[in-house]
């Protein structure tokens, strides 16, 4: 073999992280390997893909504040210069025109996820423009159907084009979210029109046609998705926004074309707390010196750790210290005991998941007070600390309980804990939860069967929980699938699952990988030449599906077995030859 054949199958931020590795590792390599690398992608923003798709509106902001965002890798980066800019360095360079088009949004921290895709775009076309002269990269724009074996490689089977004439030596999944999955709102049919399955593209799922104005709107979930559902339907129909005389408190006003009410419903009540300002703790003394030392704890936990006996501490005592030190500069230091027998007890409940659900004004109030202290005009509580203790820790947390650093039986708690600390941890930013409780002030969002809330009907529908039961004209699951693939049902994993290529790790959802991302299959080998990266493998690796590329190296180490793997054929193919002419 010659050539290596490489397909890397979605080309979303993750797949092009990994081609910005390939070309990087090809580039420095000393042989003369070739390669042809395509990227099926169906989606018309290679790079950005759907989740940041640059026509996007601007009210769907990025939830991680966005100077994190490089789509070259850190460790080994290139100076970080026009043509190899991180997000921060391109931002300054387009300002003028970002600014034109998103306003003063485009400054923020957590700026529009089309402002992000416009660089993800860019970075792509320049990450292909700059491979070696011994690769072609080449975007090829069909949905991947199947990926099946074929001769000593893989044929692939995309929409229009029938299956690939070759085989090829290496597959990469990078599919990113599913589509369909098991646990999906049963009750919304597809063909009813007053029902929405998933929330994006806005644009279309949530148009006037699918969403008639005056609607009274049920949407399962109270999360990230629910909050951008409201957005769509209220500031995307004309209404806005006025600011308050308080901090970060707004006011709503309603549009033409808003709905009536939007009756957001889930089983426990609870909601997201507000992430805090990202300048907020940047000048608080010793606050890094506390991270540190969590994180440095973490990652010296025994083989043979308990998540009660040794990671909660850690949890609670990095939260404590936050709190004493936010507090310790102002004239009202806080009482410290009561702070950790609270942080102790949220923490014990959310693991053993007997945290009691919450009602209409709790929520609010709980959204309210997260907002304030994130905005610096309240001091920090309980809750809120441990909430910056998960953000802060999370790199170490990531390194120390991913892969296989707890055992199965110990997951389950692990994923309840997670779960509930995500969202006290990792909820809207300040100016999405403004809006959410703007549009509650305006009596839009209606909380009333927010706790516990069922969908009765199948054609027309009625939202029941113990508040009674109301009448609605559309509805919308604004539940994303869970992460992995147990239970998903979507091409072309579910295929290569029911044929063993791959499999779910023991006790987990997420694909079994090995560390450069090789498949392992059913029995209990990696698949030679298939790999995954992001949500299929999420919580057999953990934290992977994020734009930050900080802490997996999965895509660096995949391109360097690739390339390697490339150079080992090129030498061997080489070496006859080369015999030969000797013999010559
Ligand atoms: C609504 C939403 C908001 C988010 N906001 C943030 C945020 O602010 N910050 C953050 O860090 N993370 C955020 N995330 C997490 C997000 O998943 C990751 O940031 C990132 O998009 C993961 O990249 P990916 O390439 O793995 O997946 P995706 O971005 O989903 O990309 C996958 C790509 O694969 C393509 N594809 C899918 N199936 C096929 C197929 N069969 N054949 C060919 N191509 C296919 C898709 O078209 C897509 O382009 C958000 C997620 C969602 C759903």
């Amino acid at each position: 073999m010659s050539t290596l054949r490489v397909a890397i199958v979605g080309a979303g931020p993750k797949g092009m992280s990994a081609l910005e590795r390939l070309v990087h590792h090809a580039s420095h390599s000393t042989s003369r390997a070739m390669y042809e690398v395509d990227l099926y992608e169906p989606h018309r923003s290679p790079g950005a893909g759907p989740i940041y798709d640059p026509r996007h509106p601007a009210y769907l902001r990025m939830n991680i504040a966005a100077d994190i965002v490089d789509a070259w890798w850190t460790p080994a980066r290139v100076p970080d210069v026009a043509s190899h800019p991180s997000f921060g360095t391109w931002r300054s360079l387009q300002l003028p025109s970002i600014m034109k088009e998103f306003g003063d949004a485009a400054l923020d921290a957590f700026p529009p996820r089309a402002v992000v895709g416009r660089y993800l775009e860019h970075a792509f076309a320049k990450i292909v423009e700059s491979a070696p002269e011994s690769m072609r990269a080449r975007v090829v724009p069909h949905r991947v159907l199947d990926i099946e074996p074929m001769g000593a490689g893989w044929g692939i089977r995309a929409d229009g084009l029938g299956m690939s004439g070759k085989p090829y030596d290496e597959v990469l999944i990078a599919t990113g979210h599913a589509s369909e999955w098991s646990d999906a709102l049963t009750q919304v049919s597809r063909s009813s029109p007053s029902s929405v399955t998933t929330v994006f593209p806005v644009q279309e799922q949530l148009s006037r046609e699918r969403v008639a104005p005056g609607a009274a709107v049920a949407v399962r979930g109270f999360a990230l998705t629910c909050i951008d559902a409201a957005l769509a339907l209220t500031q995307g129909r004309g209404g806005s926004f006025h600011a308050l005389d308080h901090p970060w408190r707004l006011r709503y006003e309603r549009g033409p074309d808003d709905i009536l009410c939007l009756l957001p419903f889930t089983r426990s009540g609870r909601p997201m707390l507000s992430k805090p300002l990202p300048d907020l703790l940047a000048n608080v003394d010793g606050i890094s010196e506390i991270t540190a030392r969590g994180q440095e704890r973490i990652r010296a936990l025994a083989a043979s750790y308990d998540l009660r006996v040794d990671l909660l501490p850690v949890l609670v005592d990095t939260a404590v210290a936050s709190i004493q030190a936010v507090t310790s500069a102002g004239d009202n230091p806080v009482s410290l005991d009561p702070l950790r027998a609270d942080a102790d007890e949220w923490l014990r409940g959310a693991l053993d998941g007997s945290l009691s659900s919450v009602d209409g004004d709790d929520v609010v109030s709980q959204i309210a007070k997260s907002l304030e202290i994130g905005c610096g005009a309240a001091a920090p509580h309980a809750l809120w600390a441990l909430g910056h203790a998960w953000r802060s820790l999370y790199p170490a947390i990531v390194d120390r309980v991913g892969g296989n650093g707890l055992t199965a039986v110990a997951w389950p708690a692990f994923v309840r804990l997670a779960t509930e600390l995500e969202r006290i941890a990792f909820g809207p930013p300040a100016v999405n939860a403004a809006k959410l409780l703007a549009l509650v002030d305006a009596g839009i969002v209606d909380l009333t069967h927010l706790h516990g809330g069922r969908l009765v009907g199948v054609e027309e529908f009625e939202l029941r929980s113990a508040a009674g039961s109301t009448r609605v004209d559309a509805v919308v699951d604004a539940v994303l699938p869970p992460p992995g693939i147990v239970g998903l049902s979507t091409a072309p994993l579910a295929t290569l699952l029911a044929a063993g290529a791959v499999r779910p790790r023991h006790g987990r959802r997420g694909l079994d990988v090995l560390d450069d991302g090789s498949c392992v299959g059913a029995n209990g080998v990696a698949t030679p030449g298939l790999a995954a990266i992001g949500r299929p493998t999420e919580d057999s690796t953990i934290g992977n599906d994020t734009l930050s590329r900080r802490m997996h190296p999965l895509a660096e180490l995949w391109a360097e077995r690739v390339v390697a793997r490339a150079r080992r054929e090129r030498s061997c193919a080489a070496r006859p030859r080369a015999d030969l002419a000797r013999q010559g």
